[in-house]
């Protein structure tokens, strides 16, 4: 694989010249949010001078113009994941959190019961935890988790335990935001299909970073974010195979999903729009397609490979300081463009802090997996996470930041 032209990539993004006190921003927070390069952000602000106005085929030409715009949107994705179903199964949602609700709400409500099980992992986000956890208290579902073993891997051993012909959802993170485990999510959703039951995997932390194909996985569900692959805030995608969505019902209701309203009933329009009510995200839909083509243009291949380098190179450095424990399996291909850590007896939020005193960007806290972290012993963590404008500079300016943090706590 030919490398990045890392320089001429950082110009597209003239947010990472900013400086604070001097000092060049290091942006080590992707995991959380991904910056976002001129051509997505013009992709947008021309569709808010050139063609805005409300979609579902006005009569009108703008309208008609962001319509096909919109409508487009969801043809690109499906292709950018592998859903040869079409738009039909491209669902846009808020973000990830929305899409795993809509899912819960939507078929858990209906389909769980006391006797049925949903497993989840010990490493699921909030997201996707908090979610099935509250469905299962609503209608009497029991959850299970799948182990996280010492190095912070999925014990497989355990998963083919516990799921069984009483499960009737597994729902398991592709990528874990804390502790950077890439997990064999082609296989656990094999594991629940031997057992007739669905499978969500939330990919928040895989479509920006990685090739993603949802067919090859054989996800039933698959969920991501538009602003964590250099897109906007405010979308978010559902893939969901056909004819679980039709014979799904809406999980929120109003204009622009309907075909036909009395004041008895209503029907739905088809997919995918039946879960779309009411005025989208119109602008977001072209910046996420715009995205797409930039990501495209780049190579996900690519875009894995240089993760993977920058992420080695900053585990390599921090797992060889004696006073630094870092989380998660050894780089490889079990472990994705993150890496999270903590700095003994200085606290995650303050070592956060001495690194923003560098103007370096990291993350500090429970990262949406308190249990995770309970199971690890600690309050918080650290977090360092990469994206294809970062460089082995500014790893060498988060490892300075550590030493300064050392020293003020020694
Ligand atoms: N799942 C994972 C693995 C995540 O990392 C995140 C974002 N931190 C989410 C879900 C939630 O994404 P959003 O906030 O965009 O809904």
């Amino acid at each position: 694989l030919e490398s990045l032209d890392v320089g001429a990539i950082r110009e597209e993004f003239p947010i990472l010249q900013r400086e604070f006190d001097g000092q060049q921003v290091v942006y080590l927070d992707n995991a959380a949010t991904t910056q976002t390069p001129d051509p997505v952000v013009d992709a947008m602000s021309d569709y808010y001078r050139e063609y805005n106005a409300n979609v579902h085929r006005g009569i009108h030409h703008l309208s008609q113009e962001a319509s096909i715009a919109y409508e487009e949107a969801h043809d690109h994705v499906a292709e950018f994941i592998g859903a040869s179903g079409g738009r039909e199964e491209v669902i846009f949602t808020k973000n990830t959190t929305e899409a795993e609700n809509l899912v819960a709400y939507s078929w858990g409500l209906a389909e769980l019961g006391p006797g049925d099980e949903i497993v989840l992992t010990e490493m699921e986000h909030h997201a996707s935890l908090v979610t099935w956890q509250q469905i299962g208290k609503r209608t009497g579902a029991d959850v299970k988790y799948i182990r996280v073993d010492e190095d912070g891997r999925l014990d497989m051993d355990h998963a083919r335990e516990i799921i069984t012909d009483d499960t009737a959802m597994l729902s398991a993170v592709h990528v874990s935001n804390t502790l950077g485990t890439v997990n064999p999510v082609s296989e656990l959703v094999d594991i629940a299909h031997d057992h007739d039951a669905l499978a969500f995997i939330d990919g928040a932390q895989a479509v920006p970073n990685r090739p993603v194909d949802v067919e090859a996985i054989d996800a039933d569900f698959y969920a991501f974010s538009g602003h964590k692959m250099a897109g906007p805030t405010g979308i978010g995608v559902l893939y969901g195979k056909t004819h679980l969505l039709e014979e799904m019902q809406p999980y929120l209701y109003g204009g622009g999903m309907i075909r036909k309203v009395t004041f008895e009933d209503s029907t739905w329009d088809e997919l995918p729009w039946k879960f779309e009510p009411g005025t989208p995200q119109i602008a977001e839909a072209v910046g996420l397609a715009a995205a797409i083509d930039w990501l495209e243009d780049i190579g996900m291949e690519r875009i894995q490979a240089h993760e993977e380098e920058i992420a080695r190179y900053a585990y390599e450095q921090l797992a060889a300081e004696p006073d630094v424990e870092v989380y998660g399996p050894e780089p490889g291909p079990e472990r994705g463009g993150l890496v999270g850590f903590n700095l003994d007896s200085v606290h995650a939020h303050d070592l956060a802090s001495i690194m923003n005193d560098h103007a370096v960007a990291i993350r500090a806290g429970d990262h949406c997996t308190q249990p995770l972290h309970d199971k690890l012993g600690v309050a918080a963590s650290a977090r360092a996470s990469f994206y294809v404008y970062n460089t082995k500079a500014e790893v060498d300016k988060l490892v300075d930041a550590i030493d300064d943090a050392r020293q003020l706590f020694a």
